[in-house]
Formats: structure tokens, C-alpha cells, sequence
């Protein structure tokens, strides 16, 4: 009865390091049906258990520069310590025009670009509860040194004043409750009516429906 338009959704989703935005995106590939995460390109090394081609795409900086010149990149920014983070484009727009919505963990600088090149895209950022309990999950993940925890710290106070850049904004406080409505909002936007290209009758069934339908509103007319 309802033809969509046929395109799946970009959903961009931010938000300072160690809000669990990863773990939010994960829990949404399992529990949304034709969705799927895009794995960035890095110039920075793998940490802990990272795999190549899972979590990232690891390359040095002098390839990630000629991919730069390639135009190979939706966007890309410098993001931590001067290495940098982009989104292979190549494989979202086959994606997109497939029906497939493609979820893009990104930072603001990268959302930002997004938002000028994508006009639908849905922008969702992640805050944490308290900025103590940032500070107290990104020393707990212990994958990098003070430094750099400090590094990301500070950032995360810069990136929280852009929240209103973005669409929705949802607090990562209790898991699963985050996720359910990061879920709401994704399942919300493909319903909305700019999506549905057409409402038509496919079956003979609903043609009579109609017929008794038309039928009806002229009798209540000529009551009128
Ligand atoms: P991490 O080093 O912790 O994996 O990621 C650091 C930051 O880079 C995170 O805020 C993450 O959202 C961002 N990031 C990951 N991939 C991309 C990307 O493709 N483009 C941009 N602009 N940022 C990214």
C-alpha cells in the first residue's frame, strides 16, 4: 500500500569520546533490521583488540593522504593527536541507494561536513551523565596512556557546546535505555511522510473497498 522512497537513512551519531557511542551503534546493528555501521579509515594505531577492517581500516598517514587526493572520503578530519579519521564513501551510497541505512560513528568536525554534502541525514549525539563520570570511564578502558586521556578529556568539554548542531541529543546514563531510544528515533524517521514516495491499492480486494468507500461519502453527502 505504501511505497517508501526506496532509500535507506544516513544517521550520523557523535559525541565526546567514552560516551559509549560504540557500544550504542553495536547494540543497534543487532536490533534494527537492514542498518549498518560504516568502518572508518584511520591513520592512528590499533588499540587493544582492534582488528583491521572490523574496527577500522588502519593505514598510515602517507596512505590515508593519497586517498585524500583520490577523493576516496565522504569526509575526514583530524581527530586525536594529529591522526586522522575519514569515512570511505565508495560503499555508503551503494548502500543507501540499496535501501540499506548506514550509521556513521563520527566527531562533530566530521558531522559537520556531512551536514552540508547530505541534507537528510539524522544527526544523533551522545552526552554522558556527568562529566565525572566521563573522566572515570575513560580512565577505566586503560588503553591509553594519561596523556592522551586528558587529551580526549578536554575535548569532550569543546565538543558538549556543539550539541545543538544536531538533531537529537540522547544521555548515555543507563544503557539500554539509550539505546531503546536512539532504536525510537531511527525506526521514527522511516516512517516519516517525506519518505513515502506513494500510497496506492495492490489488490482487486482493496479496489472494491474503494469503490464502497466513494460509495458511501456520496450517500452522506446527499444527506447533507
Ligand atoms: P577512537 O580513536 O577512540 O577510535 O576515535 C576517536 C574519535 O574519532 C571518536 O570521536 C570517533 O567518533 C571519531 N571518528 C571515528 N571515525 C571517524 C571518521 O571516519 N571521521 C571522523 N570525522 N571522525 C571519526
Amino acid at each position: 500500500m505504501i511505497k517508501e522512497n526506496g532509500k535507506g537513512l544516513l544517521i550520523v551519531i557523535s559525541g565526546p569520546s567514552g560516551t559509549g557511542k560504540g557500544t550504542i551503534c553495536k547494540r543497534l546493528l543487532d536490533e534494527i533490521s537492514n542498518i549498518k555501521l560504516s568502518i572508518s579509515m584511520t591513520s592512528r594505531k590499533p588499540r587493544g583488540q582492534e582488528i583491521n577492517g572490523v574496527d577500522y581500516y588502519f593505514v598510515t598517514k602517507d596512505e590515508f593522504e593519497n586517498r585524500i587526493n583520490n577523493n576516496e572520503f565522504l569526509e575526514y578530519a583530524i581527530v586525536y593527536s594529529g591522526q586522522y579519521y575519514g569515512t570511505p564513501k565508495s560503499k555508503i551510497e551503494e548502500d543507501l541507494n540499496n535501501g540499506t541505512s548506514v550509521i556513521l560513528e563520527i566527531d562533530i568536525q566530521g558531522a559537520l561536513k556531512v551536514k552540508e554534502i547530505v541534507k537528510d541525514a539524522i544527526f544523533i549525539f551522545i552526552m554522558p551523565p556527568s562529566m565525572k563520570i566521563l573522566k572515570e570511564r575513560l580512565m577505566n578502558r586503560k588503553t591509553e596512556s594519561e596523556e592522551k586521556v586528558m587529551e580526549r578529556f578536554k575535548t569532550a568539554y569543546k565538543e558538549l557546546n556543539e550539541f545543538k548542531k544536531y538533531n537529537y541529543v540522547v544521555v548515555n546514563d543507563i544503557l539500554d535505555e539509550a539505546v531503546d531510544k536512539v532504536k525510537s528515533i531511527i525506526l521514527s524517521e522511516r516512517c516519516r511522510v517525506d519518505r513515502i514516495e506513494d500510497i496506492y491499492l495492490d489488490t482487486p480486494e482493496e479496489e472494491i473497498h474503494e469503490e464502497l468507500m466513494e460509495k458511501n461519502f456520496n450517500n452522506s453527502n446527499v444527506e447533507i
